[in-house]
């Protein structure tokens, strides 16, 4: 929607920024709440983290779920928030969050109002904010080897999105935490090969997962370091360094670094909010020290917090509550049960 039909068709009662696990049911929470929602994420798809970083991962935690893998959660997450048709933007950072209450800006009925500015260049207005950044923006850290930047695409890689793509083909994984641990044991089903190069000789992992590796087909390269690749339009085989000196090229056709990601916070640690950290401070209710603006999910922190999925729905949950109450002061904190709905 562009900024005058947005203007044309009035402020959002809630703009919530960012689509993880904790925007997707806070959006799906304001719809339950009778709230016209707009989710605004800076990746070019929903499901936060676990889109991004673990999409084939089993989750074990999740209420309801025994176990359910990270595509199929966003799926299922996606769809719910989808309910009461909400605007999604994709691929478009919030900048800064100007007006609210403080700044004496209020709707026509007294209640806050936000101008959120967006990296397109339009801005929208909204009567509460739920800040649901998570870790905000995430890039992997990348292979240091001086020229393996331009395999990017063309056979390196720093995220599996489908184990599907990787049948049949002879996989490289660099790194010694539980990722490159746990991506290299699931490639086994599906890879013609999998080798793990490590530059040390002990691994920072669940000491199961590696015994599992131990036992596994997975060929370790310990105390090694990938220190360049070659091919022609696609990567071929890679050349790894032992701490001794030595040197073994292999034939690779996929090279997947697991060095862990680096979050880039971005413009928020600048909107005036009370930091700690990387994470915004807020109360029980998801208040934080800007009134009309909440924080859930991983983003927030107050005593004893939890960064799971399960306590960012339960936060996004409370927060659209209070902010309900809020824009509407006779409506009540406490929702009606969804089960005595009678939804299509
Ligand atoms: C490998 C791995 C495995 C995990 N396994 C589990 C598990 O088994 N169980 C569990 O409960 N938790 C697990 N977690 C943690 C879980 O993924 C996080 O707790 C959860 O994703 C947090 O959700 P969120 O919505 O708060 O934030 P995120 O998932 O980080 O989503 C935040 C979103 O905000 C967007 N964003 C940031 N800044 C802006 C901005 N300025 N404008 C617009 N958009 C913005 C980002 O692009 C992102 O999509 C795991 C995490 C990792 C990395």
């Amino acid at each position: 929607m562009s900024e005058t039909q947005q203007e044309r068709a009035g402020a959002f009662d809630v703009a919530v920024i960012g689509g993880g696990p904790a925007g997707l049911f806070a959006t799906f929470y304001a719809g339950l709440r009778g709230m016209r929602a707009v989710v605004i994420d800076a990746a070019p798809q929903l499901g936060g983290q676990v889109a991004a970083l673990y999409p084939e991962k089993w989750i074990y935690d999740v209420g309801g779920f025994a176990r359910v893998r990270g595509q199929e959660l966003v799926r299922q997450m996606v769809e719910q928030a989808k309910r009461f048709d909400p605007e999604i933007r994709l691929e478009t950072r919030v900048t800064t969050v100007e007006g609210g209450p403080e700044k004496g800006e209020r709707a026509g009925n007294g209640s806050p109002l936000f101008r959120l500015r967006l990296s397109s260049g339009e801005s929208l207005q909204a009567r509460g904010v739920i800040v649901a950044a998570g870790v905000g923006g995430f890039q992997p850290r990348r292979l240091p080897a001086p020229g393996l930047g331009r395999w990017e695409g063309r056979g390196l890689t720093y995220f599996v999105r489908s184990l599907e793509d990787m049948r049949g083909k002879r996989v490289v994984v660099v790194g010694g935490g539980d990722t490159a641990v746990d991506w290299a044991l699931m490639l086994v089903d599906v890879a013609s090969e999998v080798t793990l190069v490590h530059r040390r000789n002990e691994f920072r992992a669940l000491e199961e997962s590696v015994e599992n590796l131990r036992r596994s087909p997975v060929q370790l390269k310990l105390s090694a370091e990938v220190v360049a690749a070659a091919g022609e339009d696609h990567l071929e085989r890679v050349s790894i360094r032992f701490a001794s000196g030595e040197t073994e090229d292999m034939p690779t056709d996929v090279l997947l670094g697991c060095l862990g990601f680096q979050a880039d916070l971005g413009p928020i640690a600048e909107w005036g909010l009370d930091m700690e950290k990387n994470t915004i401070r807020t109360d029980h209710m998801g208040r934080t020290s800007r009134p009309g603006i909440y924080a859930v999910g991983d983003i927030a922190t107050y005593e004893g917090k939890l960064k799971l999925i399960a306590t960012g729905f339960s936060e996004a949950a409370m927060a659209v509550a209070h902010l309900k109450t809020v824009l509407e002061p006779k409506a009540s904190l406490q929702p009606a049960h969804s089960s005595s709905l009678k939804l299509a």
